[in-house]
Formats: structure tokens, C-alpha cells, sequence
């Protein structure tokens, strides 16, 4: 489908790029995202450092606003889910997680995935679409809008729906977006980005900027991993790893943080938490393990408590630096590997008040 032009599609730089082709003041760019990032006005009749005749211009041509809020569900620990509409009535997920003073967001960059993961609900939905950009910086937008007044979206973390290195051109200028000064003006190392391992993308979405790259491990072996992330067929476990081995910005810089979903009976033997310090050595890095969420359809379950705690002392013991997570929101399928939306016809959905 094709889309309006949306000023909320283009970086600062694109933006005077675009102006200036059009015959419009490059300086007026700066002006327009001050509006639409750091007051949060979208209507470009209000943006009333612009003169009136400029004002009308703009709004014959550009639109501001990409996604709208369908429903939004809180759960009992104050996670807040919000199912998005796009503009061609398609619908997508954001994830407010508040923590101590903080509220961290999760956005999704596809409609649906094609990478179907085995144990992930929305690799149960399919590829629809690529999001733009402006779908893409819009969720935070929407998302400013639900926390506290006094509150704001301190981090963002791009593991909602879909692999965000197979729309990389849309997500690089969504971050360009969220990191300039001028625009939503969030610190790199409040940024992270999630693969589930499209090697030939990571070196260039790391060397843009100096975000957090998170990577969906999930197993210990190519066996196990060929069939909880099937993408590890066509780049296994040496590749994606010796990737990172020798990308200076994995080595010099940030470390990396390795997503482990423990699934029971399945990649939570003491074997595979004692495989994981090698197979990791001489990557800086930290492991997050995370208690498998179930879903309709879905036949993972997380291991005992017990079960999990021995495997990350194991992996503790074996010399990594590693977190065993609480899973948040789980009540209202907003956990990791539970994003898909429910509903079939976006358009008849209710907003919950909260
Ligand atoms: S885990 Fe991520 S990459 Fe895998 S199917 Fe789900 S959304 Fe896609």
C-alpha cells in the first residue's frame, strides 16, 4: 500500500533534504520536530512558529500521526499492552514495562514475522508488511501519551513484532529519530535492538550508533537451535558467533546481551548451561534468561523454578555475567514470544480506559 507522506518518516537530515527540494526553508525542519517530539503537538496548524501560509502548505501535504491506539490492557503489574492501527488497518503491538522510575517500551518493526520461531506467537501470524518509520517512532508517541505526566519513555527496545534487521533501512531512521537532541533525544545506550540472527545486517546496524545489540540465542546447539530459531539454518551458531568475535564494535565497544527463552525439557539441561560459557568465550556479553511465556497453540512451557535457578548458577559458575528474569505482563499475553494480536478485523476492537 502506499502510503501519505509523513514527517514522522524522516530523520532531522532527511527532513531539511526534503524541504529544501521543495522549495521550503531547511531551518523549518528543526522547528517541526521540536513540535512533534519534545511537545507532542501533531497538528501542524498549531505549530505556530511556522507562519500561517507555511502552515497550510504543510498540512495539504504531509500527515503526522501514523498509528492510533486500538486497546490497551494493563496488567496486574502495571505492564500496559497496546494494540496499534496502522493507516491500512493493520494491527501491531507496544509493551510498556514500568520499572523503578522508568518506563521501558517494546515496539515491534513488522506486521507478523516471517521468521516463525518455534516458540513465538507472532512467528504463528506470518509476514504481512515492513512498518515505516513513522509506524515505527509513532508507538512512542502513542506511548508518551499513557504513562504518568511526570513520566516519559526512558528506554526503548526493539523486540516486539517482526525482526527488526530485515527492515533495517525504516529502523535505523527511526533511531536517528529517537537519539537526536533536537528530536526525541534518548541516549544510545537507551536503545537496543534485537535479532534473532540476520548476520549480514548486524555489523551495519551497530556501527550506526552506539545502541545495545541484544541477540535471540535461545539454545546451546545448532540441533536445538535449527528448530527454535530456523533462521539459524541459513547463518548457524559458528557464523553468528564469529561474527561477533570479530566486529569491533562488539568488541571495543558495547557488550552484547543474549536472549535465552528457557523452555522446559527442551534447552534447560545443566549440560546446555554448562555449553554456553564457551561457546560464548572471548564475546563481551550477558546473558538474559528468560521464563518461557505460554500462548495459544503454543507447546513450551517454563522449566520448575528450581530447574531454572540451577541453570543460571551453572552458567554464573561457568563465568558469565547473567540475569534470570521475572517475566512481566504474562496475564495479558504482552511477555516476550506472546505478541500477536487476536483480533481479525482491526477496526471493531474496544479502547480500554486506564
Ligand atoms: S522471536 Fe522475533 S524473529 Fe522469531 S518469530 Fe518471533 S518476532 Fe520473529
Amino acid at each position: 500500500m502506499k502510503h501519505p507522506a509523513n514527517l514522522k518518516d524522516h530523520s532531522l537530515e532527511s527532513l531539511r533534504e526534503r524541504f529544501v527540494s521543495e522549495g521550503v526553508p531547511a531551518y523549518r525542519a528543526a522547528q517541526i520536530m521540536n513540535w512533534l517530539y519534545k511537545r507532542g503537538t501533531e497538528d501542524i496548524h498549531q505549530m505556530t512558529d511556522l507562519s500561517v501560509a507555511l502552515r497550510e502548505q504543510l498540512a495539504s501535504v504531509w500527515e503526522t500521526r501514523a498509528v492510533d491506539v486500538r486497546k490497551a490492557e494493563r496488567s496486574v503489574d502495571g505492564t500496559q499492552k497496546l494494540a496499534l492501527a496502522t493507516k491500512d488497518e493493520r494491527l501491531i503491538e507496544a509493551v510498556i514495562i514500568p520499572e523503578a522510575k522508568r518506563n521501558t517500551l517494546c515496539i515491534s518493526t513488522q506486521v507478523g514475522c516471517a521468521l516463525a520461531c518455534d516458540f513465538c506467537a507472532t512467528g504463528t501470524m506470518g509476514f504481512t508488511r515492513n512498518l515505516t518509520t513513522a509506524e515505527i517512532v509513532d508507538q512512542v508517541c502513542r506511548a508518551k501519551e499513557r504513562v504518568g505526566e511526570d513520566e516519559t519513555i526512558s528506554n526503548v527496545v526493539f523486540m516486539g513484532m517482526g525482526e527488526p534487521l530485515l527492515n533495517l533501512a525504516a529502523v535505523k531512521e527511526s533511531i536517528r529519530i529517537m537519539i537526536d537532541p533536537r528530536a526525541m533525544g534518548l541516549a544510545p545506550r537507551r536503545i537496543t535492538v534485537s535479532t534473532a540472527g540476520v548476520v549480514p545486517k548486524i555489523s551495519e546496524l551497530i556501527a550506526m550508533a552506539p545502541i545495545n545489540l541484544a541477540v535471540s540465542l535461545h539454545a546451546a546447539t545448532n540441533a536445538v537451535r535449527d528448530i527454535l530459531v530456523p533462521i539459524n539454518k541459513k547463518f548457524p551458531l559458528e557464523v553468528l558467533l564469529g561474527l561477533l568475535r570479530s566486529d569491533e564494535n562488539v568488541t571495543r565497544k558495547r557488550p552484547v546481551f543474549f536472549e535465552y527463552t528457557l523452555l522446559e525439557g527442551v534447552n534447560d539441561s545443566i549440560d546446555d548451561a554448562k555449553r554456553l560459557p564457551g561457546l560464548l568465550r572471548d564475546i563481551p556479553c550477558k546473558m538474559n534468561l528468560i521464563p518461557a511465556n505460554s500462548h495459544p497453540g503454543g507447546r513450551y512451557q517454563a522449566p520448575a523454578q528450581d530447574v531454572m535457578d540451577r541453570f543460571a548458577e551453572t552458567v554464573y559458575n561457568g563465568g558469565m555475567r547473567v540475569t534470570l528474569r521475572r517475566s512481566r505482563g504474562a496475564d495479558i499475553a504482552a511477555a516476550c514470544g506472546q505478541l500477536a494480536n487476536t483480533e481479525t478485523t482491526a477496526g471493531t476492537s474496544v479502547e480500554i480506559p486506564i
